[in-house]
């Protein structure tokens, strides 16, 4: 007897498990809820829409109810609100939002896939015209409707994670002037303040203020304009607001059928996307997901994980073993021309974690090879295990090539690989592409290095309290520009000849530019009996963390 399959949610997680499903089992009626009028859109794309980069709205729409139907023998019902479960007789309570008639739909199999809501806060004025937030195709066409009705000249987005900063670069697009509000003291909260600092100032250059260490406390209706009130006094005259502060996952169905519910808000769920009823599966944002590399449960709301997560569910409810490996956080964001991205664990991830047994190397070198025109600095973070030198996580920004290092470094994480793997990664190149030692490849080099005692690494956040000689190797004009407090400059051109200057009874702490000369100039001293530590990447990695206020 065929089974009947009942999917909460169209979009990512839901319509991954349809289709799949379909492909396994021919026999299964499968029907797919949306309380939406569209299901299998692009939520990614929306700040593209707001922007007029993405101008057709139709180019949203992945995959049409007609699609489902006649390619999948699937049916589609949108503006069908899925309100209530009955786990024992197995029934879903389904309300037409257009008629407004309710009824019940029996189920063998139930998948929930509702996603996340965006957060509002509890503040005056929320709900005043002009304020948005950004999660369905009529959200962003309110928002376009908005900015040429009301000639919008400026505004303020609340939140600097991924969507603040992608509206951000989308209201610039539209010529608007914007101001970003974020709590945290710096954009990208999953990101270490350091490697967010480069995204910052390339932010600030490009005309966006940033107001960081500021939140929202009110909006005000000022005439035909607004004023956003911030919890540091500030009071920001604006014609819109997008309230991006991050998302809560929708599990009130779930939890009101009595389905296990985690400590962070989101559904229970097994590593076959069961829930804690057996008949019931649930994926993508309103699930809790364990965090593989810190070995947490999490809430990752991204389109790859719900994506995946919604194909595992179809092969369990099909009988096959697939199993969900968890989760380890690869996400990036592009804005104004600059990228930043994450994947693994971040420093203060591992701290909060009670993780203290891992190195840092930071590198600054350009995207490919120096002597082809138009190589372009990243700069790189990647944090590994000092037990046995396993990948935890890596961080980087710049205007080229980010995506292609990060994902490498995330494919070596998924795999267990360590630091020595990441050194002896074969990657493309050609000078166009990368370097004969691609950035990665350097990275798993430095860290290796340091694994083995022979570029041992300064913590820089112990700069401000260290009793150690802090060597600065970079040629005089350089240290004239700017240098550490109480640094003596030695420049490695010299370093031979004058090597009895450099003190035996302590560390000495050996830095340059971006790290290069100061690594050189630590294998010559520590070859001569110098306790000499390397300040990983340089100058430049100090100038981030000072921007970040880090030190
Ligand atoms: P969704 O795709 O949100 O789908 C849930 C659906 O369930 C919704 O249509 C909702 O209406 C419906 N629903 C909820 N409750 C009910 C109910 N009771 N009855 C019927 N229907 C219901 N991720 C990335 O990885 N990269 C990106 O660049 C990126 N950009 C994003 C930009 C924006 C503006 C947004 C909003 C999200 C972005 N994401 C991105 C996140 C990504 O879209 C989500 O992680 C993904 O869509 C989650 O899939 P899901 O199936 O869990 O939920």
């Amino acid at each position: 007897m065929s089974r009947r399959v009942l999917i909460v949610g169209g979009v990512a997680g839901g319509a991954s498990a349809a289709a799949r499903l379909r492909r396994l089992d021919e026999t299964a009626e499968i029907v797919l809820y949306d309380r939406g009028p569209y299901v299998s859109f692009a939520n990614c794309g929306l700040p593209y829409y707001v922007g007029d980069v993405i101008s057709d709205e139709r180019k949203l729409l992945v995959a049409s109810r007609e699609l489902f139907r006649d390619r999948f023998n699937i049916d589609v019902l949108n503006e069908h609100e899925a309100l209530r479960i009955d786990r024992d007789a197995r029934i879903l309570r389904v309300r037409d939002l257009k008629s407004g008639e309710e009824r019940d739909e029996q189920y063998d199999v139930l998948v929930l896939s509702p996603g996340a809501a965006p957060i509002r806060p509890d503040a005056a004025g929320i709900d005043l015209p002009g304020v948005f937030v950004v999660r369905t195709i009529p959200d962003s066409r309110r928002i376009r409707g908005w900015l040429t009705e009301q000639k919008c000249k400026e505004a303020v987005v609340v939140g600097g994670g991924f969507i603040g900063l992608e509206m951000a670069e989308n209201l610039v697009h539209r010529e608007l002037s914007v101001t970003v509000i974020e709590k945290q003291p710096q954009v990208m909260p999953p990101m270490d303040a350091e490697m967010a600092a480069p995204l910052a100032a390339h932010m600030r250059e490009r005309g966006v203020t940033l107001r960081l260490g500021e939140g929202l406390q009110s909006i005000e209706r000022d005439g035909d304009r607004l004023v956003v009130v911030t919890d540091c006094g500030g009071r920001l005259a604006t014609d819109l607001v997008v309230l991006s502060i991050g998302v809560r996952p929708e599990a009130q169905l779930a939890q009101a059928a009595g389905l296990v519910i985690g400590r962070r808000g989101g559904i229970v769920v097994d590593d076959r996307m069961r829930t804690s009823d057996p008949a019931i599966y649930a994926v993508g944002d309103a699930i809790e997901v364990r965090d593989v590399v810190v070995g947490q449960e999490v809430i990752l709301p991204l389109a790859g994980p719900a994506n995946r997560q919604g194909r595992i569910a179809a092969e369990a409810i099909a009988g096959r073993a697939t199993r969900f490996r968890g989760v380890q956080g690869t996400a990036i964001v592009g804005v104004l021309g600059i990228t930043a991205g994450t994947t693994g664990a971040s420093e203060k991830g591992l701290r909060r974690a009670g993780v203290s047994e891992f190195g840092v190397v930071y590198l600054h070198p350009g995207h490919h090879a120096g002597y082809y025109p138009g190589a372009k600095p990243i700069h790189l973070k990647v944090i590994f295990s000092r037990g046995d030198g396993r990948i935890l996580g890596a961080q980087a920004v710049g205007e080229e090539g980010v995506d292609k290092r990060l994902d490498v470094i995330a494919t070596m994480i998924q795999m267990g690989g360590t630091v020595h793997d990441l050194a002896e990664a074969e990657l493309c190149y050609a000078p166009q592409y990368g370097a004969a030692k691609d950035p990665v490849n350097v990275a798993g080099m430095m860290a290796g290095n340091a694994l083995r005692g022979d570029m041992p690494l300064a913590d820089w956040r112990a700069l401000a309290t260290t009793k150690a000689y802090l060597l600065d190797v970079r040629e005089p004009e350089e240290f004239a520009k700017g240098h550490l407090d109480g640094a003596t400059n030695l420049p490695l051109s010299q370093l031979r000849k004058r090597v009895d200057e450099v003190p035996r009874d302590r560390e000495v702490w050996v830095y340059c530019a971006a790290g290069q000369r100061a690594y050189f100039a630590q294998r010559l001293l520590r070859q001569r009996g110098v306790d000499a530590l390397n300040l990983s990447g340089g100058f430049t990695t100090w100038r981030s963390l000072r921007d970040a206020g880090e030190l």
